[in-house]
């Protein structure tokens, strides 16, 4: 059984696995290492997962989903062909996937898996990313920060070195900036700051209003289907510009064909206010990390626009330093969760993350000011307090001659302990003491795995100690039997049906992004393909997914 990393991200997800003493990044069944996370409802309301859904967002926009990761833990909802989904379980949907084609590829049932989550993540988004993961069936021991595990991939690659990194997460929506401590094996996030509606969605809007600018069309004015057209171009146009220094874009419109010349200088040009938004959450991550520029030793750059030479060499300004080139910034993340994954195994070195509490847990005390025997909540680890700690407090007293201690403990934001979480009860007896004399020190120490310890030390040096777990499943059994079988209605898709419907998927969209004459060509050929299927010629089906697919990557040269 084997245990993978998943990055499951806003606009790509991907996975990897560990063999070999070293990441392995898992092919998905249409041969890519990255999953769209786009889910969308077939006409017979079936689910459609990764890039052919991610056809979809143009040819069926009201059918097809995208982006639900910003809505995880909130209450919104979107329907997809009938059914209501909440970002839970389209994230599932997608996780879903991500397990079949690691099965398939590496040969082996996975049941467990580390997934990442940005750093400012909630503990309700926490949440719903572990309901997403029950629901797929995957085992989530933990979850991992998104920059903890670039960081993880780094040092990995590049050996453990003490020092300040600044991790820079330029995604498809969200721009992360982190700057993270490593020290003895222990990687801590200092501070997160970001800019959550910047990301390479701003440069294709950036170069599709450009060009329509350009040929005397209005951008706002285009009908849906044919902004999604000039918004693709213009993606494609500025992923080639990665690795090429010119790109002829040229779009079919109305019967006409529009051009546009576009150059990484002209792409600086028309994305400076872009450019210029990527300063604010650099400085204040330093700010906030209380570190200066000068300490950063290292910078690296993760996030499908950090392929952006311009955006590479506009963080080289900004920051002093040459980024590092070593991770594959597609894959970064989801490497690092792989080895932290594989970090059980005994034979690989043990790192410490660290995290921030998502709750607050302390004991009950009584209520002291209204003195009506009532109790309320005494915090001892505060919320947002940095994961693994240990934190004391001293306690008195509640009545004279008192001669014993109940520790009830509990976790929650509520001052009245009975709206929290009752986590366990600790006992001991102590020597008589006066109201108001010092009883007792707790400490509780509580590591990112959810294990809590709690020890008591009476004033005569008596001890008393306990370890809690505390709740490592959010889901009862009923309920996650309850949402699965929901999911599992509409699920379908024996991996050779994906291969053909991503075709499908792929035909309709560059239908709806040709000429008149061209596309009566594709329609043929799409129909000829439709027929085979339904007669389940196999034959058939292979003569015509060929001649399809041969003639859409020449249309899409
Ligand atoms: P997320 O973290 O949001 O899931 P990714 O890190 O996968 O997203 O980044 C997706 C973004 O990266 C998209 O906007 C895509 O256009 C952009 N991107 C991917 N490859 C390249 C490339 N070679 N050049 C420029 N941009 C790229
Ligand atoms: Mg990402």
């Amino acid at each position: 059984m084997a245990r993978i990393g998943i990055d499951l991200g806003t606009t790509n997800s991907l996975a990897v696995a560990y063999k070999d003493d070293k990441p392995v990044k898992i092919l998905n069944s249409l041969g890519s290492f990255i999953t769209p996370s786009a889910v969308s409802a077939d006409d017979d309301g079936k689910i459609i997962v990764g890039q052919p859904a991610r056809d979809r967002l143009i040819s069926h926009p009201d059918r097809s989903a995208s982006e639900f990761k910003r809505d995880m833990g909130t209450r919104t909802t979107v329907v997809l062909g009938g059914n209501e989904y909440t970002p839970e379980e389209l994230s599932s949907l997608i996780l879903k996937k991500l397990k079949a084609d690691a099965e398939a590829f590496l040969g082996e049932p996975v049941e467990e898996a580390i997934i990442s989550v940005p750093a400012y993540f909630d503990d309700n988004s926490r949440r719903a990313t572990r309901i997403a993961a029950e629901l797929s069936g995957l085992n989530v021991e933990r979850l991992i920060n998104e920059p903890s595990a670039a960081a993880l991939s780094y040092l990995t690659k590049n050996g453990y070195e003490d020092g300040t990194y600044m991790v820079i997460d330029f995604g498809g929506g969200t721009l992360d900036v982190s700057v993270v401590d490593v020290f003895d094996d222990i990687i801590e996030i200092l501070a997160v700051a970001g800019d959550n509606k910047l990301g390479g969605k701003d440069f294709n809007e950036a170069v599709a209003r450009d060009f329509c600018k350009k040929n005397d069309l209005d951008y706002g004015a285009l009908s849906s289907v044919e902004k999604a057209v000039v918004y693709r171009a213009a993606e494609r146009a500025k992923m080639e510009l990665s690795s090429v220094p010119m790109v002829m874009m040229e779009i079919p419109l109305e019967q006409h064909k529009y051009v546009l010349t576009l150059t990484n200088k002209e792409l600086i040009r028309i994305s400076k206010d872009i450019f210029g938004r990527i300063r604010e959450p650099v400085r204040k991550a330093i700010h906030d990390s209380r570190k200066k520029l000068e300490d950063i030793d290292t910078v690296i750059l993760v996030g499908g626009s950090c392929r952006m030479p311009t955006v590479r060499e506009f963080i080289k300004k900004i920051t002093g330093i040459d980024p590092d080139t070593s991770v594959d910034p597609d894959t970064a993340i989801a490497e690092g969760a792989a080895i932290y994954a594989a970090m059980k195994n005994k034979d690989l070195k043990d790192v410490i993350l660290t995290d921030i509490c998502p709750f607050t847990l302390g004991v009950a005390v009584n209520n002291d000011i209204l003195n009506d025997g009532s109790k309320i909540m005494s915090p001892i680890i505060p919320r947002n307090n940095t994961l693994p700690s240990s934190i004391q407090r001293s306690y008195s007293a509640s009545h004279d001659n008192q001669t014993g201690i109940t520790l009830e403990i509990y976790q929650g934001e509520n001052i009245h302990p009975d709206e929290n979480l009752f986590i366990g009860e600790l006992k001991l007896s102590c020597p008589p003491c006066k109201r108001n004399e010092k009883i007792c020190d707790v400490k509780m120490t509580y590591d990112i795995n959810g294990i809590l310890i709690v020890d008591v030390t009476t004033t005569d040096g008596a001890k008393a100690t306990k370890a809690f777990r505390s709740n490592s499943s959010v889901l009862s059994e009923d309920e996650i039997d309850r949402m699965r079988s929901k999911m599992e209605a509409s699920m379908l898709i024996r991996p050779e049906d994906e291969k053909y419907k991503a075709l499908i998927a792929r035909a309709e969209r560059v239908y709806e992004q040709s000429y008149v004459e061209t596309r009566s060509i594709i329609a043929t050929h799409l129909m000829n393909f439709r027929a085979a299927l339904e007669r389940q010629d196999i034959i058939r089906v292979r003569e015509t997914y060929k001649a399809l697919s041969d003639l859409l990557d020449t249309l899409e040269y």
